[in-house]
């Protein structure tokens, strides 16, 4: 009988793999045409000095499916790095968002995430140059968001690579820190321009003092490396004062502003918009 019912459980695991499998495989067959479907938008999240003030915003992939609505990046990335469309598509999002950018009354920083798989094939600073030429986009107002897995999966290539950036004048950030493997020796090697702690992170900072003890670590190392820090995921105005009080540099999150369409901040972005504009009441 117990034989039978682990026979039971394998058969299980087995229709749900094959489940998952399939399930994969129809996005990725979907997520070929969704470029030219214009089934892709970016929505736009505030970047803010600790005080509220707008600093800019970051560019986040949606993928507006006919018939499962809104798929998550965090569904449809790892697929499109897999399959390699993430070539096409990390390029798709970042000229959108440099030409989005451009279009700006306001001189407002832009941040755009890039795959590892970005900086594996092709030529992704000529990219990057030749989109900066296209949008006219100042390239001191575009921040690119890199996770370690640049310089884990080929540490030459991917310093190479972050340095040609640099000499573009364009900004790199290294994101998501604290979740990989070993990010603290990356912080030696290359000079970022700014560190953002993992939401993970912020999320338990006033229930968790393992979590403060953390976030109160990297703020005092991105100091003593003279980088601005930023702490991502800020939901309430506890995590806020925390993180002030640590003399934490920018936040972002839900506090300050959630993922829309650019449309929903256009008072921030135009003309009288306030660069000063404040998304936090004293
Ligand atoms: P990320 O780069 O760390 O982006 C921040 C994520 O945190 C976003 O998730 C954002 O919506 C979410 N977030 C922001 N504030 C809060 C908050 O207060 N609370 C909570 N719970 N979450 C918050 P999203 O938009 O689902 O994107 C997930 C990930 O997908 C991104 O994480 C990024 O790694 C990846 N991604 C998004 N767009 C692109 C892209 O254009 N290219 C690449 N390669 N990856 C992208
Ligand atoms: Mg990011
Ligand atoms: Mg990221
Ligand atoms: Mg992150």
């Amino acid at each position: 009988r117990a034989k039978g019912a682990g026979r039971g459980k394998t058969r299980f695991f087995e229709i749900e793999m094959d489940n998952r499998l399939r399930e994969r495989r129809a996005i990725s067959n979907e997520l070929s045409s969704a470029i030219a479907r214009n089934e892709l938008c970016l929505h736009y999240q505030p970047l803010a000095k600790i005080d509220g003030e707008v600093i800019g915003f970051e560019a986040l992939l949606r993928w507006q499916h006919p018939q499962r609505g809104m798929v998550s990046p965090a569904t449809f990335i790892p697929v499109a790095e897999e399959s390699g469309l993430i070539m096409q598509i990390g390029e798709w999002a970042l000229r959108e968002a440099c030409r989005e950018a451009a279009s700006w009354s306001q001189p407002l920083q832009i941040a755009v995430n890039l795959s590892p798989i970005q900086f594996r094939h092709g030529d992704l600073a000529g990219l990057v140059h030749s989109l900066l030429l296209e949008t006219g986009l100042a390239p001191t107002r575009l921040e690119l968001e890199i996770t370690e897995g640049v310089l884990v999966e080929d540490f030459d290539r991917g310093l190479s690579i972050l340095r040609r950036l640099k000499a573009l004048g364009v900004r790199i950030a290294m994101d998501d820190f604290g979740t990989g493997y070993s990010s603290l020796s990356y912080m030696q090697s290359f000079p970022f321009d700014k560190i953002k702690i993992d939401k993970s992170f912020i999320s338990n900072v006033k229930s968790n003092p393992q979590s403060a003890a953390i976030v109160r670590a990297v703020i005092g190392l991105a100091h003593g490396l003279n980088l601005p820090v930023l702490a991502e995921g800020v939901e309430t105005r506890p995590q806020l004062d925390f993180l002030a009080g640590e003399a934490c540099d920018e936040v972002q999150g839900y506090l300050m502003g959630r993922p829309q369409p650019i449309a929903q901040y256009a008072d921030l972005i135009g003309q009288d918009g306030a660069t000063r504009a404040k998304l936090l009441s004293a």
